[in-house]
């Protein structure tokens, strides 16, 4: 097996990427729904009485990575947030999604995450 430069780069990231070592179970999370692209967690820091993360399980650092062939799957991400508000009954209260991208912007874990936050999140001022 021979990878580029760019390649070995992305490996020695996932390796350390907190989320991927979540999502093969080798650092324990509250899994709040899983199935075979995404993994949704309570965010460990919430900033809201609802505040879930919801990750796919392909490492991209960030939404700057996502490319056109990968649309089916950010379409599949804000699905998942949607079925959720329904299933857990916050649809109506709202919420609200969040993707934080780069440093400056508030992304602490360079692995793509959604934000998905409901209750009173407005008094926290952060968001
Ligand atoms: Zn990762």
């Amino acid at each position: 097996m021979s990878l580029n430069w760019a390649e070995v780069r992305n490996h020695n990231k996932m390796k350390n990427c907190i989320f991927c070592k979540i999502i093969k179970k080798e650092i324990p999370a509250k899994i709040h729904y899983e199935d075979k692209d995404i993994i949704v967690i309570k965010d460990a820091n919430p900033k809201a009485p609802i505040h879930l993360l919801i990750i796919p399980k392909i490492h991209f650092k960030s939404l700057n990575e996502i490319k056109s062939k990968n649309q089916k799957l950010l379409g599949k991400l804000l699905l998942t947030a949607q079925k959720i508000s329904r299933k857990e009954k916050f649809d109506q209260n709202g919420y609200k999604i969040i993707i934080n991208t780069g440093e400056n912007a508030g992304q602490s874990v360079e692995h793509l995450h959604l934000h998905l936050l409901s209750g009173d999140y407005k008094k926290s001022g952060q968001i």
